[in-house]
């Protein structure tokens, strides 16, 4: 860690956006809300208000507080179950929050989002208005996923990167991820006994994305992947994001107090707004795989052409958000494509004089102009 790291401080935050996990809010054993636990969370919330920062909650929960009610004692739900869990427990979780925010007189509002709210420009704007409104007007936004109208392809399925589209959305300084881990490790700490805790991330790269490992199977629909998932789209859009046991009582205060967390620095170099959005976006329709030297002509700013193209994925219209893959395979960006995958599929490698005669049509030069174009892992557009 260089000497000029400043770690953020949670007070000093203008808007923070709080993601709690079902693992916290939820005693899975007896299918309830940990109440003295949620108290105390509400508690440390009022003591950051006072210090005039707006606090917006991202809560999972509904599907396993609707499990023992329904039934559904299976380890792993089909889509539809989750649906329907979601839809008897989500009443029970907002009710929880409302009833526990009115203890101190203040007023708490649902949300529900899909990934298409996050991802549609109209719908983002619609969502952003209404979370500033409810701000303005001094209320805690309490969001989750509209789990019971979100089908497979549009939905986030994890609260963790929803959350981090919503940091974006309100220009939130910090994202605090609370779970049941106390931050980023070298490798699975439950495998690896030699596990390094990271206690700050500088810039998100392919070394730090391949200490997430792999998704967990069970009732967390986490895991240390879409942590990181969520690193990349709130540090693109000048948030800083913090991951940090939430199990213990008070853990806002605890974390204020030094607990162990790791931290996630914001980008020095925020990505203006549309190439946040194009960068952060979930649900592409393919992808494209770029040669080396390709590879280094984007770095550089410049427009990705059909010459440095060597393989494509996936069916897209001109338009859609497609991923940017190396020869190796690693995702690197994100843009919006000026060609149909089928299109594409005839220019692979063409010079520009070429395109002409593959198509029999005059297409633009660029596969993706530099600026429908954003890195996944880099702090410059
Ligand atoms: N939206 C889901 C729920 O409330 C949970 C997703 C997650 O745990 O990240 O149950």
């Amino acid at each position: 860690m260089s000497q000029m790291t400043k770690i953020p401080q949670i007070p000093d935050a203008r808007r923070i956006v709080i993601k709690i996990g079902s693992a916290l809010l939820i005693d899975s054993q007896n299918a309830c809300i940990r109440t003295s636990w949620l108290q105390s969370v509400i508690e440390d919330i009022v003591a950051l208000r006072k210090q005039q920062c707006e606090i917006i909650i991202v809560s999972s929960g509904a599907i396993a507080l609707a499990r023992y009610t329904l039934k559904l004692n299976k380890r792993s739900l089909r889509l539809d179950e989750k649906q329907a869990a979601a839809a008897v427990g989500q009443i029970k979780l907002a009710q929880a929050w409302s009833e526990a925010f009115s203890v101190h007189n203040l007023v708490a509002a649902q949300i529900l989002l899909t990934l298409e709210d996050t991802e549609t420009r109209l719908n983002y704007l619609n969502a952003r208005a209404a979370l500033e409104t409810l701000l303005n007007l001094g209320s805690i936004p309490i969001i989750n996923e509209n789990d019971t109208v979100a089908t497979t392809e549009i939905r986030f399925g994890d609260n963790d990167r929803l959350a981090a589209r919503v940091a974006e959305m309100v220009k939130a300084d910090q994202l605090i991820l609370f779970s049941d881990v106390d931050g980023l490790y070298t490798a699975d700490p439950r495998t690896h006994m030699d596990a390094q805790h990271i206690p700050v991330v500088q810039q998100m790269t392919p070394e730090i994305d391949a200490m997430g490992g792999k998704a967990p199977k069970g009732y967390s629909s986490g895991g240390m992947i879409t942590k990181l998932a969520a690193a990349h789209i709130a540090t693109q859009a000048g948030c800083a994001m913090v991951i940090a046991q939430g199990k213990v009582f008070h853990p806002l205060k605890s974390l204020q107090d030094g607990a162990r967390c790791s931290w996630f620095l914001p980008s020095q170099n925020p990505y203006m707004a549309r190439k946040r959005w194009i960068a952060g976006s979930i649900a592409t329709k393919g992808a494209v795989y770029i040669d080396k030297g390709a590879e280094q002509a984007i770095l550089d700013g410049k427009s990705l052409l059909p010459a440095g193209i060597i393989k494509v994925e996936g069916q897209f219209h001109r338009g859609d958000l497609i991923k940017i893959a190396n020869s190796e395979g690693f995702i690197i960006g994100n843009g919006i494509t000026a060609y149909d995958s089928s299109d594409v599929a005839q220019i692979i490698g063409a010079q520009t004089q070429e395109i002409e005669t593959r198509l029999g049509w005059h297409g633009a030069d660029e596969v993706i102009h530099r600026d429908d174009l954003a890195f996944s892992t880099l702090s410059n557009s």
